[in-house]
């Protein structure tokens, strides 16, 4: 009979840091995961990690010639719909091969004791006598296994394969992502017509798009575009986009696709015997939908849990693991909440508006652009020019009374969301009362999936 204290189901890179992170203190470790190692992460080749996170985090390093780093840059801006009056920041960011990332984080969690299973297929979860989680099934070459464990950790991504198999009163919500709660991305490689005397190392963001131009490699750049639908919408935007910001001269080498999720994370993470993380847990910023460092806030606070939980070999029960639940939505849970609110109101404005806006620094401000990720505080004066300029925008018509309404909504349920997360629960008791509570205010924040930036340009 195979036996581990923890069962991990996918080998990403939120899988990864978990079966690290776990060993290391000690206990049993098997990712299964679905893909050869070869073919692992395929949909995408180049993404980013802060490089402050990776410190913070302490994630496997990389360096210049081993054919995982790409290239650092630090300077970046948030730009008009027009492509105008930039908003800079200054955050230092590292571009790595995902696939080959992806690799060398399964080692990092085989160096530390954890066993990885690929091409092994998750098909079902096993309950003990009390109808409480003690293991997984899964296919490998055609033959149906067993494996035992304590805990079992949902680290497959957006198909959340056992979140979506539990009993309907496991206590974790099973919903499934629809088109509209995922940001689908393209990513085209480019090279410049026009050769430049030094390499492409920066990136601009058009928050009216949700596009941006970065460094690659293999090619000069990348444009990249995501939207909440589907790859259509995606298309949709790209061709308003090309007619708008005028890029230099370039041709297209190659398009990648691939999909994050855009959607609020699961009101619990644990049960008895369970956890999900990463994609599967919708930890994705809601700013850019990047997920692979945002998923580890989560992951560093259910490794210090779990660890104390099944030290003395004992059980985790949903009791014992509550307070994952209670320290994420307390820190960065309530955070994405609020801003994930924000924004899927507050893009509902026109070219005209957003382009106002940019232009006096108000809303899309400096401040506020500039500063995300670094945390930001607004002054009284900040809040006066905010107002000055929003009358001044509807008085000439650049900003309609429709859009106004929208921040301010915005702005009332983001604070009202803040308010709510802060007062989670400390024990399951009071799960069911939040959760309606916590239902009824995000039923009134918009989805950025309903508002088509084409249609309202
Ligand atoms: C184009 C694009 C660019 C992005 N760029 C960035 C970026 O620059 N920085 C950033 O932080 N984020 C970025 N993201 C988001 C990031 O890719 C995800 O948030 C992150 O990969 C999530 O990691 P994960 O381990 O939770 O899930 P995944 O990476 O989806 O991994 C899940 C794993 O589970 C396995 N699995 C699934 N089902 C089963 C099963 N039934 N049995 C066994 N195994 C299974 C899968 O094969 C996979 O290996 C980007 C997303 C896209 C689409």
């Amino acid at each position: 009979m195979k036996k581990y204290d923890v069962v991990i189901v996918g080998a990403s890179t939120a899988g990864s840091y978990f079966a690290r992170r776990m060993a290391e203190k000690g206990f049993s470790v098997l990712l299964i995961e679905k893909y050869k190692r070869e073919n692992l992460s395929p949909a995408y080749d180049i993404f980013h990690m802060g490089k402050d996170d990776m410190e913070l985090f302490g994630l496997p390093k990389v360096k210049e010639g081993d054919g995982i780093y790409a290239f650092e840059f630090s300077e970046s801006a948030i730009c008009s719909v027009f492509g105008n009056h930039p908003k800079p920041s200054s955050l230092a960011v590292v571009g790595m091969h995902k696939h080959k990332y992806c690799v060398l984080m399964n080692d990092w969690a085989v160096e530390a004791g954890a066993d990885i299973i690929y091409e092994a297929t998750f098909k079902g979860l096993v309950y003990n006598e009390c109808g409480k989680i003690n293991g997984v099934t899964y296919e490998k070459d055609g033959v149906e296994e067993t494996v035992f464990c304590r805990l079992v950790a949902d680290c497959s991504g957006i198909p959340a394969v056992v979140r979506r198999s539990l009993p309907d009163d496991y206590g974790i919500e099973k919903f499934a992502l629809t088109p509209k709660d995922i940001f689908y991305v393209t990513l085209r490689y480019i090279d410049f017509e026009e050769k430049r005397s030094s390499r492409y190392l920066r990136s601009d963001f058009w928050l009216y798009f949700k596009s941006w131009l970065a460094p690659s490699e293999g090619s000069d750049a990348l444009i990249g575009m995501g939207a909440c639908g589907g790859f259509e919408q995606v298309e949709k935007v790209y061709k308003l986009f090309e007619k708008t910001v005028r890029l230099p001269a370039h041709k297209v080498t190659r398009i990648e696709k691939g999909m994050t999720p855009y959607h609020r994370a699961p009101y619990s993470f644990v049960s008895d015997g369970f956890v999900a993380m990463g994609d599967a847990a919708c930890i994705t910023k809601p700013n850019c939908g990047e997920g692979c460092t945002a998923s580890l806030v989560l992951e560093d606070i259910a490794v210090d849990v779990a660890s104390a939980v099944m030290a003395d070999g004992g059980y985790p029960t949903k009791e014992k693991l509550w307070s994952i639940n209670k320290r994420y939505n307390n820190t960065q849970g309530k955070e994405f909440a609020s801003l994930m609110a924000l924004l899927g109101s507050i893009i509902r404005h026109s070219a005209k508006a957003n382009e106002f806006l940019f232009k006096n620094d108000v809303v899309f401000s400096r401040k506020l652009l500039g500063g995300m990720g670094n945390g930001i505080e607004l002054s009284v004066g900040d809040y006066a020019k905010t107002l000055i300029y929003i009358i001044i925008g509807l008085v000439t018509g650049n900003i309609r009374p429709a859009e106004l309404k929208a921040v301010i909504d915005a702005i009332v349920t983001s604070g009202k969301l803040t308010a709510h997360y802060e007062k989670y629960p400390e024990t399951p008791e009071g799960y069911e009362a939040w959760a309606k509570e916590a239902e009824i205010l995000w039923a009134k924040t918009g989805k950025v999936a309903e508002w088509d930036s084409v249609d309202n340009f």
